[in-house]
């Protein structure tokens, strides 16, 4: 099987799995019990948060772990928005959220009494500084914008983001999952007060993520119960994945410069090689702001669904616009906010690549495309 499908999920690298092994069971203890096995798992936690710090380049307990970047999403949305109600419940974002951030948002308006404005975006997918600067106002408390979009590959200018928000007293949030692993996450140079990350995105565990929260700011807790994370998120700690989570971070830092230079000379075959035989591609997102292992097209009197199933039988994993919209019918809501027909919206690929992409699946999927292409759009014209 080729997978080209690294934005949906990563296989947990070996090395990762081999250092989570003995948290399942040498090590089992509950990391809040006072006896030495509980201690022994503690600090192993201790020490995945500052390794996990280090790449932030943060202190540990501005790091929260959550069950993946779903929940940090919503933490921080809902943990923002009430924290400051008496001040003002305006919230603003973008049309192309993850719905982890973007339906959080609408379900406060419409449910909370909260006011969202939900910004447009250019037809590479960045959002305009001058529309959010038109946008906050005095009542408005959070921004939120992704680092790096899931189904498009599109980078933000996020210091720039959050400088616009500091300078109106207004809390800045990013969802960083996609951009983990391929972009700095330097939190000091983004100027982010609030960052969600999962592990499951590179190369580390599924089930786990974290909420990176500055000092000073105030959230409130989603999950309530015993004290743990500081009283921010409470269940006992998943002891293995955290040690996981920190792992797989750490890696993919370590190898960033040769991971990316591998990942960007694959995705610009593969670009090259569906725009040059495949008639009809367009590629969506921005042309080179976008991520190193993505790549995403539109192509003409193509359904986006059955353009998958026959990827998929042919060996290919692949998918339309992102895994949480698989099967669905509707037209991805990101390429109608890009400025796609509803047509177009419903032809979508995303194929991203991953460390073990090799030249060779990129050539055996591009001549597999050409053909799948061909064959499907002939049905579409009869
Ligand atoms: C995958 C993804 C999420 C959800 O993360 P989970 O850990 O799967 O809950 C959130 N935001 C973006 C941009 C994603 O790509």
């Amino acid at each position: 099987m080729i997978y080209l499908d690294h934005s949906a999920t990563t296989p947990t690298d070996p090395r990762v799995v081999e250092t989570m092994l003995p948290y399942f069971t040498t090590v089992f203890g509950n990391a809040s019990s006072a006896h030495r096995i509980g201690h022994q798992a503690q600090s192993a936690i201790e020490q995945a948060r500052e390794t996990i710090a280090g790449v932030l380049n943060c202190q540990p307990h501005e790091i929260i772990f959550t069950s993946g970047g779903s929940e940090s999403d919503n933490l921080a949305v809902r943990g923002v928005a009430w924290t400051q109600r008496k001040r003002g419940k305006h919230l603003v974002t973008t049309a192309i959220e993850h719905g982890a951030v973007g339906k959080t948002i609408t379900q406060l308006a419409d449910t909370q009494g909260f006011e969202c404005s939900i910004l447009p975006i250019d037809s590479t997918g960045k959002v305009s500084l001058h529309e959010v600067s038109n946008a906050l106002r005095l009542d408005t408390t959070l921004l939120s914008v992704m680092y790096a979009n899931n189904e498009i590959g599109t980078i933000q200018p996020i210091p720039q983001l959050a400088d616009l928000a500091h300078e109106r007293g207004v809390i800045f949030h990013t969802d960083a999952v996609q951009a983990a692993g391929q972009l700095s996450l330097d939190v000091q140079k983004l100027g982010v007060d609030l960052m969600s990350l999962s592990a499951h995105k590179f190369y580390g565990p599924k089930g786990i993520g974290a909420l990176y929260i500055r000092d000073g700011i105030e959230i409130a807790p989603a999950q309530t119960g015993g004290g743990h994370e500081r009283g921010l998120r409470a269940g006992t700690h998943a002891t293995p994945l955290i040690v996981g989570f920190a792992k797989a971070l750490e890696l993919a830092y370590q190898e960033l410069e040769t991971r990316n230079a591998h990942f960007q000379t694959l995705r610009d075959a593969l670009i090259k090689g569906v725009l040059n035989t495949i008639p009809g591609a367009v590629l969506t997102g921005h042309p080179h702001d976008r991520l190193p292992s993505h790549a995403s097209f539109v192509i003409e009197e193509i359904h986006g669904s059955f353009l998958i199933s026959y990827l998929d039988e042919k060996g290919i994993a692949a998918s339309g616009a992102s895994a949480c919209k698989a099967g669905s019918q509707a037209p991805s809501s990101v390429l109608l906010a890009l400025g796609y027909s509803p047509e177009l919206a419903s032809a979508s690929l995303r194929l991203t690549v991953g460390t073990h992409t090799t030249q060779r699946d990129i050539e055996e999927t591009i001549r597999t495309l050409a053909i799948a292409v061909k064959n499907l759009q002939r049905v579409a014209v009869a």
